[in-house]
């Protein structure tokens, strides 16, 4: 079965001016595109052609690096777009009260994504996580993915690399950090996430 692009889960103008709609025309539309259709063209007519993508993504790490960065790539994208929010949203008491014990605040755990994301060589991802009951900011290269990373609960990802801000910000990848984080991640989103625990699947 052949994946698909994930839809934006609002109107392309509600990330402005952090993401604009023009910069999610390329990077929804031809970028996270391209990482899908490269799947669906290596996966055709193989062992893999109706495994998930979560699946895809475990039996391609370490054995074949192309389908790896195109399908981690592809789940990457879908998480990230669920991510963001165009209008203000909070956090459950559960996870502000995780938020409280590992970072201090909300504002402070900001803070911290800004810094950690804009001290990220080259391109990658910084992400939320829950891993045994206590929150960490981890990050991964190029494109790599905490979805197949056992005992590890990715709750909120920001997209590091250059395509994801560059129209927007030039190369000022802290500007962009800081309007994403300040207003548009989906605390909804992230609570949903720690609630359930690791079942986010990319459809
Ligand atoms: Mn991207």
């Amino acid at each position: 079965m052949a994946f698909e692009v994930t839809p934006l889960p609002y109107p392309d103008t509600v990330l402005a001016p952090a993401v604009s709609a023009e910069t999610l025309s390329y990077h929804h539309g031809k970028h996270h595109k391209a990482y899908v259709d490269k799947t669906n063209a290596a996966i055709e007519g193989t062992d893999h052609a109706d495994k998930s993508l979560e699946e895809i993504i475990a039996a391609a790490r370490g054995s074949d690096q192309g389908l790896f960065n195109n399908s981690a790539q592809s789940w990457n994208h879908g998480f990230y777009w669920n991510s963001m929010a165009g209008e203000e949203t909070s956090a459950s008491d559960e996870l502000k009260s995780m938020i409280e014990s590992a970072f201090g605040s909300v504002d402070a755990l900001k803070e911290k994504l800004q810094e950690r994301g804009a001290g990220h060589f080259a391109s990658g991802w910084v992400w939320l996580a829950e891993k045994g009951g206590k929150l960490s900011i981890e990050e991964t290269h190029d494109g790599d993915t905490l979805a197949d990373k056992d005992g590890v609960n990715p709750l909120l990802v920001i997209d590091l690399w250059e395509h994801a801000y560059y129209l927007d910000h030039q190369n000022a990848r802290p500007a962009y950090l800081k309007a994403l984080t300040t207003e548009k991640l989906n605390w909804g989103f992230a609570s949903e996430n720690l609630a359930r625990g690791k079942t986010w699947t990319y459809s």
